[in-house]
């Protein structure tokens, strides 16, 4: 009879905790650990951020669907994970702090047999003066954000219907921010809600990012086959913002806003700003923030956790040279270094480094993008975690016979670049694998064959037919396992 505990109902959580509660019935125990009452489908936050959606159309209740799952959900934040126990338990245990109405504020202790830590990231706003909803810029992250940004969007378009130009500026808010492909798609879709009311003339479209080239994504940028030619993703990225008439920034690093004004630093060691009336700058990403403790309370976080605050696990982090690092330096289980009973998914697991080639100023400032985990990898591992823990609990012992390497898994992305049956496109890119691997494919960095880009209205279909599919398939309702990650 085994307890698990899983922590953060995101994508990565919730795939886990569907997989095993559907595997682990009588006798067992799964608890979900999260401090928000819903799931949110957080892809489709783009457009509730145009206003296309609305917040309860990418959102559902959790409660009922966990008591359907016959999961033990616990509105609370983990605060932190004591492995070894205490002078009390003698199992490992994880404190959580109640969210909910009826218990807020309540400390509670949770064992586990094994524990996944699927907490995501931290929106680190903080880490950029002025960053932030509650300061000068819009967020799509969650679908609050998302509704907040949309708010302010109306008033810019108000503005341009009675003939006032306006400056948008959106992408990287941060030096090292990940997650380009979110704040990408939202730029075309602000383009494309712009030109349908037919106010481009009055509009001044602008993306800033960290990366050195367009199209680096974080991933390191990608060669595609894209009709019969092998393409770079910059020349990809670069002619998709021309055709809506989108200027860039790159290898630009945010360090303040203001009221109105962004102020970055450039890979040349030059200090700009740009001024704008709406910008919507995805924030750097940290860990949840939890501290780990052994037996004796002594803070073992940094065993446990990278500097970042994301949790080590079976990855090789000794560091080296950027042209030294493998594909086979990521990890595939995604296990603990210190703990054989714990595991991070998605991307609450600290990579083993980055994939876009690190980059500095003159003056010292780190500006590239980090790595990015995606939906769709964020899932594949969550439902393998799950099922290692679940054949462990099966046999009696720890065992791993299910592995999902970013470095041989392949991605799709689909990035939605306007919305409607017949006008609306995205772009689509696959790629195998996700982090380069270039002593297997010398040639491009990844199979070529698999990894493609090509941009129409399917893919917008895609994309539309995903979000219902992928809401389907988290509600757990029947037959939701056929639905892959
Ligand atoms: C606007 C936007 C659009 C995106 N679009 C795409 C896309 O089109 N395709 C794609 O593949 N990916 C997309 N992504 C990325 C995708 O959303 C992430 O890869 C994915 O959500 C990561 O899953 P996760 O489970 O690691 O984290 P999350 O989904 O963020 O889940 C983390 C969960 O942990 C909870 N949590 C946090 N702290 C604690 C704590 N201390 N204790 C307990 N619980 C905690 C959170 O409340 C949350 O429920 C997008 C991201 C954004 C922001």
């Amino acid at each position: 009879m085994a307890k698990v505990v899983v922590l953060g109902a995101g994508i990565s959580g919730h795939t886990a905790v569907s997989y095993l509660s559907r595997a682990l019935k009588k006798g067992h125990e799964v608890v979900m650990v999260s401090p928000n009452s819903n799931f949110q489908w957080i892809p489709s936050n783009i457009w509730v951020g145009v206003g296309l959606m609305t917040p309860d159309q990418v959102k559902f209740e959790l409660a009922p669907v966990y008591k359907k799952m016959g999961v033990n959900f616990k509105q609370a934040l983990a605060t932190s994970i004591h492995p070894e126990g205490d002078s009390e338990n003698e199992k490992g245990f994880v404190t959580i702090k109640y969210v909910s109405k009826e218990n807020e504020g309540k400390e509670e202790k949770v064992t586990y047999d094994y524990l996944i830590n699927g907490t995501g990231p931290k929106l680190n706003f903080e880490a950029t003066e002025g960053l932030g909803p509650n300061k000068f810029t819009q967020s799509v992250c969650t679908y609050d954000h998302a509704a907040h940004a949309w708010a302010k969007l109306q008033e810019s378009l108000k503005k341009m219907e009675n003939g006032e130009k306006q400056t948008f500026l959106i992408g990287t808010g941060h030096p090292l921010a990940t997650c380009q492909g979110a704040a990408f798609e939202y730029v075309l879709n602000v383009a494309f809600e712009i030109k349908k009311r037919k106010l481009s003339h009055l509009a001044d479209v602008w993306w800033i990012s960290n990366e050195y080239e367009l199209g680096d994504f974080g991933m390191g940028g990608a060669y595609i086959e894209r009709n019969g030619y092998i393409t770079p993703t910059k020349i990809f990225t670069e002619s998709i913002l021309k055709e809506y008439g989108v200027n860039w920034i790159k290898r630009a690093g945010v360090q303040k806003v203001e009221e109105g004004k962004v102020y970055y630093e450039n890979l040349r060691g030059e200090h700009h700003t740009k001024e704008f009336d709406f910008a919507m700058l995805i924030p750097g990403f940290a860990g949840a923030g939890m501290k780990a403790f052994d037996k004796e309370n002594k803070d073992i976080s940094l065993e446990v956790f990278a500097g970042n605050g994301m949790m080590k696990v079976d990855a090789d982090y000794t560091p080296k040279a950027y042209e030294d690092w493998k594909a086979e330096d990521w990890p595939s289980t995604y296990q603990s270094v210190k703990y054989d009973n714990i595991y991070a998914a998605g991307i609450a697991f600290a990579p083993p480094h980055g994939m876009s080639k690190p980059m500095e100023s003159p003056n010292g400032t780190k500006i590239f993008p980090t790595p990015p985990r995606t939906g769709m990898p964020s899932g594949v591992i969550g439902k393998i975690v799950a099922q290692n823990i679940i054949h462990s609990i099966k046999v009696g012992k720890i065992e791993h016979p299910h592995t999902a390497s970013m470095a041989k898994m392949g991605a799709a992305c689909i990035v939605s670049a306007g919305y409607g049956l017949f006008k609306g496109q995205a772009a689509v890119m696959t790629v195998n694998p996700i982090v380069p691997d270039w002593e297997k494919y010398p040639k491009w960095g990844r199979n070529i064959k698999d990894t493609v880009g090509v941009v129409g209205t399917a893919g917008h279909w895609m994309k539309l037919f995903m979000h219902y599919m992928f809401l389907y398939k988290a509600k757990a309702k029947p037959f939701w396992w056929l639905i892959p990650e």
